[in-house]
C-alpha cells in the first residue's frame, strides 16, 4: 500500500489531507516523496519559525537530546529554567507554567482565572468571557471557549461557564450587560483571530476593553498560540496594541516543531498554583525547551522588523492582484480575500510548488519568519498568478 493508502486505512479521519507526502525539508522548502520541492506559505500551521531543519534550532535539539530527553517535572532541568526565564524577562510576565499545546496553554489560563476568581471573588464567579469568531482549541474546555457554533455541535454538553461577545460591534456594552447579570472571572482573546480567517480586532475596542476590565479586576487573557513568538512582528502581538495582559497563553511557534506551550502568569496571578493544583507529564520537556530557547533568543528587535519588512514586501504584491480583493491580518500572518474560491486556490498553488493554508474562506499565509526574500516574492508570484487564473 502507499504511504497515502495505508493512513487513509489507519489514520482516523479527523484531517482532509492534501495530496503531498513530505519526507524532508531545508528552511522554507519542502521535498515531497515523489522528488518534487514546495515552498512552505504555512510553516505546519505557523509552528515551524525558523523553517524545517533550521542549524541553530536542530543542533540546540539534538544537543538535548544526546543527554537527557525527559526527566518528568519531579526534577529540575535547565532548558525549561532558562526558557521560563527569557519568557518572564522580555514580557514582564512573572511565572511560566508550560504543557504541550495551544489547548492545553488555553486550559491553564481558564484554570489560573477560575481559581484566582473563585478566590478573591468567591466560587460563584466563573464565567470567562470570549469573542464571538475565536477559536481557542479542540479540548471540551477550549471548544466551549471558542466562539463558533460550528465547532459546538457534536459534543454536547461543553464546560459551562463560558460567554461569546462580539469585538466588533458594541462590544463594551455587551461586556457591561453581561457583567451586571453575571460575575466574570476574566476575558481570553486573540488581538488577530487566525482560524477565524485572519481577522485583526480593533485596538481602541481591546484598549476600552481592558480598562474596563482593570477597574473590576477580570483577569485580561491573550491567547498568543497562533500569533506570538514573533508571528505578527512583534514579540507577541498584544504588545502592537499597548495591552498589558495578566496571563498569556501561547504555543504553536514557540517550539519551533516540538509541541510546547506556555502559560504565562502576570502579577496578580503568579502565585495563583500551588503544588499539585496543576500539572502535566511532558510539560516543560527539555528537549522541546532547549528548541524553544533557539527560537526565543533570535526574535530580537532587528530580526523582528525584518518580519515586519516581509509583511509589507508580501502585502504589496499581494493587494496589487486583481484576484485578490482584500488582504487582512498582520506580520507574517495574513489572509487574502480571493475572487476564486479559496481551496480553488490552495489546490492551483499546490500544483506549481506552493504550500498554503485556509482560515475559513479565506486563504491563510503563515510563513516562517525567515524565509528568504527571494522565495517570498516567488510564492507571491505563484499565489497571484493562481489567484488570477481564467479571470
Ligand atoms: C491553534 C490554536 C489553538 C490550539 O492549539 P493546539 O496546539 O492545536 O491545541 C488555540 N488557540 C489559537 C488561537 C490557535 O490558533
Amino acid at each position: 500500500m502507499s504511504i497515502k493508502q495505508l493512513d487513509d486505512a489507519y489514520v482516523a479521519s479527523t484531517y482532509r489531507r492534501f495530496p503531498v507526502e513530505i519526507v524532508s525539508g531545508k528552511g522554507s522548502v519542502l521535498t515531497g516523496a515523489d522528488g518534487r520541492e514546495y515552498i512552505d506559505m504555512g510553516s505546519g500551521i505557523g509552528v515551524t519559525a525558523f523553517g524545517v531543519a533550521d542549524d541553530a534550532w536542530q543542533a540546540a535539539v539534538t544537543a538535548q537530546l544526546s543527554r537527557v530527553q525527559h526527566t518528568s517535572n519531579l526534577y529540575y532541568t535547565e532548558p525549561c529554567a532558562r526558557l521560563a526565564q527569557m519568557l518572564c524577562e522580555r514580557t514582564g510576565m512573572k511565572k511560566v507554567f508550560f504543557s504541550n499545546s495551544g489547548a492545553e496553554a488555553n486550559e491553564c489560563a481558564i484554570k489560573a482565572a477560575r481559581k484566582y476568581a473563585s478566590e478573591r471573588k468567591g466560587t460563584d464567579c466563573a464565567t470567562v468571557v470570549t469573542f464571538k469568531n475565536s477559536f481557542h482549541g479542540r479540548t471540551l474546555t477550549t471548544l466551549a471557549a471558542t466562539g463558533q457554533d460550528s465547532f459546538h455541535r457534536l459534543y454536547q454538553p461543553l464546560t459551562p461557564g463560558f460567554c461569546h461577545i462580539d469585538p466588533h460591534a458594541g462590544g463594551i456594552y455587551e461586556l457591561e450587560a453581561l457583567c451586571a447579570r453575571t460575575p466574570v472571572a476574566a476575558v481570553l482573546f486573540e488581538c488577530v483571530q487566525g482560524e477565524g480567517g485572519v481577522v485583526p480586532v480593533d485596538g481602541g475596542f481591546l484598549r476600552e476593553m481592558a480598562a474596563f476590565c482593570k477597574e473590576r479586576d477580570i483577569l485580561i487573557m491573550v491567547d498568543e498560540v497562533q500569533t506570538g513568538n514573533g508571528r505578527t512582528g512583534a514579540l507577541y502581538s498584544y504588545m502592537n496594541f499597548g495591552l498589558t495582559p495578566d496571563v498569556v497563553s501561547t504555543a504553536k511557534g514557540l517550539g519551533g516543531g516540538l509541541p510546547l506551550g506556555a502559560t504565562l502568569l502576570g502579577e496578580k496571578v503568579e502565585d495563583v498554583f500551588a503544588p499539585g493544583d496543576h500539572g502535566s507529564t511532558f510539560g516543560g520537556n527539555p528537549v522541546c525547551c532547549a528548541g524553544a530557547i533557539s527560537v526565543l533568543e533570535r526574535l530580537d528587535d532587528a530580526f523582528l522588523a525584518a518580519v515586519r519588512q516581509k509583511s509589507r514586501r508580501l502585502c504589496e504584491r499581494l493587494a496589487a492582484s486583481k484576484g485578490i480583493e482584500s488582504v487582512t491580518g498582520l506580520g507574517l500572518m495574513l489572509g487574502l480575500k480571493t475572487v476564486r474560491p479559496a481551496a480553488d486556490v490552495v489546490a492551483g498553488c499546490i500544483e506549481k510548488g506552493v504550500l498554503c493554508l485556509t482560515a475559513k474562506d479565506k486563504v491563510r499565509l503563515l510563513p516562517a519568519l525567515n524565509i528568504p526574500d527571494d522565495l517570498l516574492m516567488q510564492a507571491a508570484d505563484t499565489i497571484v498568478s493562481v489567484c488570477e487564473e481564467g479571470l
